[in-house]
């Protein structure tokens, strides 16, 4: 594979109003519209973009993350009539945008023949998103263009929620990284196809199907091998694993026996209340890591990611997940520690 080398610049962008924040917002629309790639914050993780009407742009992000081509991206817009350019909204993609757009909700809809196939996967759906981070929605703004990004990680690898995991995977590859920060939510944004009288839950995140029963009055999961509704095609790789293996606990014991079974003792990614009893049945604190206050699934989620970089970072080999019921932003946690803990 040829890949151009760049030098990785990355700029700090606090306020995009600011004269500054304009001045880097000016740059990265320019490069979008060369045809480069610029990496940015959103409020669920970073983006890696490029302008969605540009295939040769487009491809260039394969490359760079080593995406496997049959995974479709998802296509950033920063208003409704960007949107309708590139999909055919139902009343139900009308009523889910009225309700959370902008916000961290991707919406699977019929495309339209402007959509370059190397971004759909030449699915007959594209997938939309209006994210809500101010930078996010002015760099869409300051391209003129509809941006294709998915997560700025290494394919496979955990998806960045700052400047500095984008740099790990990226610097070289891509001319710029726009800083804006620590991410706000930390996973994915909630996948849905919104093709049929209900949303079809594609890939759970921040929005949870029980806020889209309450809106839509259903959510459906995927039948699998229904060719009317694929699921997201990216569910089925290996996602968002560190190099060590991870294990999953529901709690102290269990954590307990899985430690039990291994050679070294593993690292603990665990809330307050399990770290405590570790602690007390005599394990080190040095491998206990307090993620979270036990119940507060919204700072697990914007943590677990970086958490599981750091453990690549001190090279560890086993690491002991803590396991949380699959309700609510819960299921959108398990979704992800579930593909990172596939052998
Ligand atoms: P990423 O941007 O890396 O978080 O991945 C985007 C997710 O959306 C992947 O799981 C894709 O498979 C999914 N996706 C994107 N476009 C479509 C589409 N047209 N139909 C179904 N899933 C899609
Ligand atoms: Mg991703």
């Amino acid at each position: 594979m040829t890949m151009n080398s760049f030098t990785t610049q990355i700029i700090a962008i606090n306020d995009p109003a600011s004269a500054a924040g304009q001045a880097a917002l000016a740059q990265a629309g320019a490069l979008i519209r060369a045809g480069h790639l610029v990496a940015f914050p959103t409020e669920t993780v970073y983006g890696l973009g490029a302008d969605a009407l540009n295939a040769a742009a487009v491809a260039k992000i394969f490359a760079a993350k080593g995406r496997p081509a049959d995974n479709p991206l998802i296509a950033h817009i920063c208003s409704l009539p960007m949107g309708e350019r590139l999909a055919e909204f139902t009343p139900l993609a009308r009523l889910l945008a009225e309700r959370y757009w902008p916000g961290p909700l991707t919406m699977v809809m019929p495309r339209r023949p402007i959509v370059p196939d190397v971004v759909t996967a030449s699915l007959g759906t594209v997938a939309v998103r209006w994210p809500s981070h101010p930078v996010a929605a002015a760099l869409i703004a300051a391209s003129g263009t509809p941006i294709a990004a998915p997560s700025a990680n290494t394919s496979g690898r955990p998806s960045p929620t700052r400047a500095g995991h984008v740099a790990e995977d990226m610097s070289g590859k891509i001319p710029l990284i726009l800083d804006g920060g620590a991410v706000d939510i930390g996973l994915e944004s909630t996948v849905v196809d919104v093709r049929g009288q209900y949303p079809v839950l594609l890939r759970p995140g921040k929005i949870t199907a029980e806020q889209l029963t309450e809106l839509c009055g259903n959510c459906l999961l995927p039948r699998p091998g229904d060719a009317q509704r694929p699921a997201a095609p990216g569910m089925k790789y290996r996602h968002y694993a560190p190099r060590g293996q991870v294990y999953l606990a529901e709690d102290a014991a269990a954590a307990l026996l899985i430690a039990g079974r291994l050679a070294e003792t593993p690292l603990f990614l665990v809330s307050d209340r399990t770290a405590e009893q570790l602690l007390n049945q005599g394990l080190p604190a040095s491998r206990i890591k307090t993620l979270f206050h036990t119940g507060d699934l919204s700072r697990y989620a914007q943590v677990i990611f970086a958490a599981l970089r750091d453990a690549d970072s001190e090279n560890e080999a086993n690491i002991v997940v803590e396991a949380v019921p699959e309700q609510g932003l819960g299921r959108a946690i398990m979704n992800r520690l579930k593909k990172a803990a596939a052998k």
